[in-house]
């Protein structure tokens, strides 16, 4: 890999990079796609393993069916103790770290990995890994179009839709591997160790799964700094108030971090000067794009921009290629996506909105006036904490989903509000509060599992209805 960075002298110990399975009882933890892979791979390098998933054995039966073709023993329907006979347990990305099989495992002392730290033993490739609590699927798939158009060979893999371990084989040391990594994945890392590792920010969610402890869910996306070296580099977002704390306290730890952020930093970074997005590395400074060529909105994406740009350029991509695909990069679907004009009204699909913090970064993003679909199912919002931005920037608030009520109480006597009983109801209603030269957006700080299968679902729908008008 062709990088800017050079390696410094250090007396932190080079880290164990790998893991040798072979010979190894090695126990998976669920049967879907990544769970199929990573046994796979497991396999392939001499482990014995063998896969257990809980879920029913008719919905199961693709998978019974891939596990069995790959000669690889399992079951299905349950866990039975045959689980626990294992020298290690891997994790699939969807089991949640307080699931009672990972309990039951770390209660008789085995140590439990993650897919990504599995998958990682067998990785050719430097890693380019991207965390934080909102921003990663943007920031990952830019980072993989600024590579392609950079012809730097690379996959995109993690939590973005492709297990890490079903890439781990087209990959080699020429080759980059451009992670989506999620704080659950990092609960259970062991070796991991990026190349270049990510953080866009730490906001709350997912409090509930670390027993609403923001504290504990900050320190878990640290963790994706853990395993590097001074050959290694960590970009992290300097304006996040966590974040800061989180490298204050962690400073010893973490070799080599350069800050993205609006202000000009004292050294190496990226940072935003006149409109034009610089960096800095190796003291080399460059201007990279006006940033209002760019094509993705708001404040967020500036964000993201920068720290895709650190690490394109970090992995060999030019400033004159970097600006081009800045140029051209229209963001992925369902986050401040643009649907459609209507009536001199601009349609925005930001279904992947899924909690307060994004949706103030939503209401940063346009000049304007908005009406603002918002609602779905709750995970203890607290509206008070967009109250401001909402007054300033939207005119009507329809509300949507199970929590339309609580939306209706907390944005009373702020903005008017409409309650609506479907999305279609919402999207009608949305159509006649507009007016000319106003934005529709559905950015609704909730989950969708009240009226949809999920977040992509809502979107489409959305989509779908507003294409009809
Ligand atoms: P993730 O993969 O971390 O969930 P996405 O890129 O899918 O992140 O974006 C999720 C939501 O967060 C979208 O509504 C998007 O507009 C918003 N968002 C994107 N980047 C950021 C950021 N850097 N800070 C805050 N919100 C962001």
């Amino acid at each position: 890999m062709n990088n800017v960075l050079i390696a410094e002298e250090t007396d932190k110990e080079e880290r164990m990079t790998g893991f040798d399975v072979a010979g190894k009882k090695i126990s998976v933890i669920g049967a879907a796609r990544s769970g199929i892979s990573i046994a796979g791979l497991l396999q392939a390098h001499g482990a014995r393993v063998f896969v257990s998933d809980a879920g029913p054995n008719e919905q199961l039966a693709r998978s019974a069916e891939a596990l069995a073709a790959l000669g690889v023993a399992y079951e299905t329907g349950g866990h039975t103790d045959r689980l626990y006979d294992a020298d290690m347990i891997v994790l699939s990305p969807g089991v949640p770290s307080d699931a009672p099989s990972v309990r039951e495992s770390l209660r008789r002392n085995i140590d439990v990995v993650s897919e990504i730290e599995a998958a990682s033993w067998f990785c050719p490739a430097p890693i380019i890994a991207i965390t934080g609590t909102n921003g990663k699927t943007t920031t990952t798939t830019l980072v993989g179009r600024m590579l392609h158009d950079g012809k730097v060979k690379h996959a995109v893999a993690g939590n973005i839709g492709t297990a890490f371990s079903s890439v781990v084989q087209e990959l080699d040391s020429e080759s980059v591997a451009v992670l989506e990594v999620s704080s659950f994945q990092l609960d259970h890392v062991r070796t991991f160790r990026p190349h270049i590792s990510v953080i866009l920010n730490i906001t709350p969610d997912h409090l509930d799964r670390y027993q609403g402890s923001f504290e504990r869910y900050a320190e878990s996306k640290m963790r994706v700094a853990q395993g590097q070296t001074a050959q290694d580099i960590l970009l992290y977002n300097a304006d996040d108030e966590m974040l800061r704390r989180m490298m204050e306290r962690s400073r010893s730890l973490i070799v080599k971090a350069v800050p993205f952020g609006l202000a000009r930093p004292s050294g190496d970074g990226a940072w935003i000067e006149n409109g034009v997005l610089v960096t800095s590395l190796g003291g080399r400074r460059e201007e990279i794009v006006r940033t209002e060529e760019m094509t993705l909105r708001g404040i967020h994406n500036l964000y993201n921009a920068m720290a895709a740009t650190l690490a394109a350029q970090l992995s060999g991509v030019r400033p004159a290629s970097l600006r081009a695909t800045l140029r051209n990069f229209k963001g992925v679907e369902h986050r401040l996506e643009f649907v459609r004009e209507l009536e001199g009204v601009k349609y925005v699909n930001d279904s992947k909105a899924t909690n307060i913090d994004s949706v103030w970064y939503a209401l940063q993003a346009y000049t304007e006036p908005l009406v603002l679909l918002l609602g779905g199912r709750d995970k203890g919002n607290d509206y008070a904490r967009i109250a401001d931005l909402v007054r300033k920037h939207v005119t009507t608030v329809i509300a949507i989903g199970e929590s339309a009520g609580k939306v209706a109480t907390s944005f009373s006597g702020i903005v008017p509000v409409q309650v609506a009983a479907s999305m279609k109801e919402a999207v009608e209603r949305a159509r006649r509060s507009a007016k000319r030269g106003d934005i529709v957006l559905l950015s609704p700080a909730c989950a969708s599992f009240d009226w949809f299968d999920n977040y992509e679902h809502r979107g489409r729908v959305f989509k779908e209805l507003v294409q009809s008008l």
